[in-house]
């Protein structure tokens, strides 16, 4: 068994670990919007009792013996809801020290993501429900300086109001969504601005938007519109998505001029398209389309001009 996982056989006493208020998540279970976790139910020949199992590569598992009644699963896990919230925790905080923070790790047990963690702008921002206009109430008690991944400030709290939250992705994904683009107008906008003024690069204008796969785009008449999931980088690849729209108010075009410009103006080009590549990982589930993206997609998409 990894050092990360933690048992706990029903039946017994909830494990005290002191990592954690009491009672807290009560506030979202009062209020039914958060009922229970995601879990993988695995029949165990070996199995004796029902075990719960928490990891980082599976989250939840519950193990039954064999013959054991499955319609009682929900009742056993919401009877350890308090402990399933405390190996969550410490997963977490493991995850942290490791320097890798899993999207699974971060999200909350309905898909609700606990966190934003805006590279871009060194910012965390803690997401949490907001149970009545005005008065902040439930929340997994994680907006705490100490929970911050190493690099990024506790920039504030973002509030989801409850009706939204009770909806599931389909109420609260539209909400972040719109949230995420005035932070990504109010930040990457003046960055993109500034870096155009310095580099001498005429920007006709610039815009933010949420497509399914480009970092970014530019148009004929030299417009770029950036995408909000850019917030979710680390700032040197944004940097490098920015110059390459840049660049593409010059050629409009991916030939050998385009990227002997590119690579003036960002002499790590190379290294930065690479991890491009890769950076949709960066990117929390609930932001990403569908299906699978792969790199080169995501690479051809870019810098193609507005339709
Ligand atoms: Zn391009």
């Amino acid at each position: 068994m990894e050092a990360s996982q933690r048992d706990r056989r029903c039946g017994g006493r909830p494990r005290r670990e002191g990592d954690g208020p009491p009672g807290e998540g009560d506030g979202l279970r009062r209020q039914g919007v958060d009922p229970l976790p995601p879990y993988t139910v695995r029949v165990s020949a070996r199995a004796r009792r029902v075990r719960l199992v928490m990891s980082p590569a599976e989250g939840l598992v519950v193990v039954v013996p064999r013959g054991f009644a499955l319609p009682r699963i929900p009742q056993v896990v919401a009877e350890h809801a308090a402990w399933i919230r405390r190996a969550r925790r410490r997963l977490e905080q493991q995850a942290r020290r490791a320097g890798a923070l899993p999207d699974t790790a971060l999200d909350a047990d309905d898909g609700l993501p606990r966190w934003l963690l805006l590279r871009a702008l060194g910012e965390a921002w803690a997401v949490g429900v907001d149970a009545a206009r005005g008065r902040p109430a439930a929340t997994d008690g994680l907006a705490d300086a100490r929970s911050v991944p190493a690099g990024l400030t506790l920039a504030g709290q973002v509030w989801i109001p409850a009706p939204l939250v009770r909806r599931g992705p389909v109420g609260w994904a539209p909400f972040l969504r719109r949230w995420l683009a005035g932070r990504a107008r109010a930040g990457l906008l003046p960055w993109l601005e500034r870096l155009a003024r310095e580099r001498g690069f005429r920007l006709a204008g610039s815009s933010v938007g949420c497509p399914k796969t480009r970092w970014g785009s530019c148009s004929a008449a030299g417009h770029v519109r950036l995408s909000l999931k850019l917030l979710f980088l680390p700032p040197e690849l944004v940097e490098h998505v920015l110059i390459h729209e840049l660049c593409h108010t010059v050629h409009l075009h991916h030939g050998p001029a385009f990227w002997r410009l590119v690579h003036r103006h960002d002499p790590r080009a190379a290294e930065h398209r690479r991890r491009l590549r890769g950076a949709w990982s960066y990117v929390p589930g609930w932001l990403r389309p569908a299906r699978s993206i792969g790199p080169s997609a995501a690479d051809r998409g870019m810098g193609r001009p507005l339709p």
